[in-house]
């Protein structure tokens, strides 16, 4: 399962929070990255 943690709360944030938007569910923030692997910022626009 694909995780992603929060740029600004650092929270991890479920791949099914992401599905209509990219933004923490917790803050609100728009930028998360994936902790593990390749080093991916997701952007909303
Ligand atoms: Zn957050």
């Amino acid at each position: 399962m694909a995780e992603y943690k929060c740029f600004d709360c650092n929270k991890k944030v479920s791949m099914d929070y992401l599905r209509k938007r990219v933004r923490c569910p917790y803050c609100g923030s728009k930028i998360l990255f994936k902790p593990r692997g390749v080093t991916t910022k997701v952007k909303a626009r």
